[in-house]
């Protein structure tokens, strides 16, 4: 999908309390034509753009459906162009106002849309909506002045969503680019230690329970030492291969230098464990030697509220008891978790 496209969704958020708020004037002023003016009596007709307007503001408002959203703007532009048409076509003392009306109504809306097509669209109808009602003495002989009121009216509010559109994306690309460095790891391109912690985190705060591993390469300075820093690149960024192409994880992340976490979710401890021996068999086989490579992991189960720090502390510690007893191994609870043999690659 095209950045733009993707973007969508969040401008819509950043548009939505000003698109209600400019709903919220535009319905004010259709109860003070109602109200204000003595000759106005109140008709079904008139009910019924009244109870119209209302629902498709809320409506507006409260819909997740993007493609609805878009579509209940132009419709709340022209159900209340066509009430003022409605009004003032039964009060000819009122249509001195037509004009005036539909230059604000055409030129307020370009903050309304998302598109500029969208935005088009609404001031065409507008216009057409309200041309008939300015067919009448007081503009009989200006049609050339009509017509310039129109064209210009049109044209700055396209130039106004146009501009206000395009800063809007631009920003928020910026935005999304600054969000995504500051949550990859450059090296490796997964997550950094601070955005995978944030996930671990949200998951507990949502009550999610699972287990926590803790992968640190063996002996990696030896690695570096002897085949220099570049090959301790290549050796890092195919352990991050091993976890994207690891099936059953919920995420990864580098957490340290050559430390590496990893959530699995689920209460299955036997299944948590195959998985995690399961990554240790594909970390063996992912380089060939002599740069061939080995990583210990130390697991922690996490349930619903669990202290973030507390967990991370016990994976540590079975990563201690991993790295003391011989390396290439998983540790959960103190113990070792069945032999490497058992394990199914992920
Ligand atoms: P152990 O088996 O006990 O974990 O030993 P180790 O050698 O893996 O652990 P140690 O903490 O002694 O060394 C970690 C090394 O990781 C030291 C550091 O130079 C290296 N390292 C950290 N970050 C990077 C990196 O981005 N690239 C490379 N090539 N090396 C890194
Ligand atoms: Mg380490
Ligand atoms: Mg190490």
């Amino acid at each position: 999908m095209p950045a733009h496209l993707k973007l969508r969704p969040r401008m819509r958020r950043l548009l939505s309390p000003a698109v209600t708020q400019a709903e919220g004037i535009g319905i004010v002023a259709w109860a003070g034509l109602l109200m204000i003016h003595p000759a106005v009596e109140f008709d079904m007709v008139m009910l019924i753009l009244s109870v119209c307007l209302l629902v498709v503001c809320r409506l507006h408002h409260v819909t997740e459906h993007f493609h609805l959203w878009r579509v209940l703007g132009v419709v709340y532009v022209v159900v209340l162009a066509a009430g003022f048409a409605y009004v003032i076509g039964f009060h000819d003392e009122l249509r001195i106002f037509v004009l005036p009306l539909a230059v604000t109504l055409v030129i307020s809306s370009a903050i309304l849309f998302i598109s500029v097509q969208d935005y088009l669209i609404c001031a065409t109808l507008v216009w057409l909506i309200l041309w008939p009602p300015m067919q009448t003495d007081i503009y009989a002989d200006a049609h050339t002045y009509l017509w310039m009121f129109c064209v210009s009216s049109v044209s700055i509010g396209f130039i106004l969503s146009f501009s206000y559109l395009k800063n809007l994306r631009s920003v928020l690309l910026v935005e999304s680019e600054f969000r995504v460095m500051a949550e990859t790891d450059y090296l490796t391109s997964i997550l950094n230690r601070r955005a995978f912690m944030q996930r671990f985190d949200h998951l507990l705060a949502d009550g999610q329970s699972g287990y926590f591993l803790m992968l640190d390469i063996d002996s990696f300075k030896t690695k570096n030492d002897l085949y220099g820093h570049d090959v301790g690149d290549k050796i890092l960024c195919a352990m991050a291969a091993c976890l994207k192409n690891a099936k059953g994880s919920h995420s990864f992340g580098r957490i340290g230098g050559e430390e590496f976490g990893v959530l699995w979710l689920g209460d299955d401890a036997a299944l948590a464990c195959d998985f995690a021996l399961g990554l240790l068999q594909a970390i063996r086989r992912s380089v060939a030697a002599p740069h061939s490579y080995t990583c210990s992991a130390g697991m922690a189960s996490f349930v619903a509220g669990a202290d973030l720090s507390a967990v991370l502390k016990e994976a540590d510690k079975n990563l201690y008891a991993a790295k003391r007893n011989g390396k290439d191994c998983v540790y959960l609870e103190d113990e070792p978790v069945a032999a490497p043999s058992s394990a199914t690659v992920p």
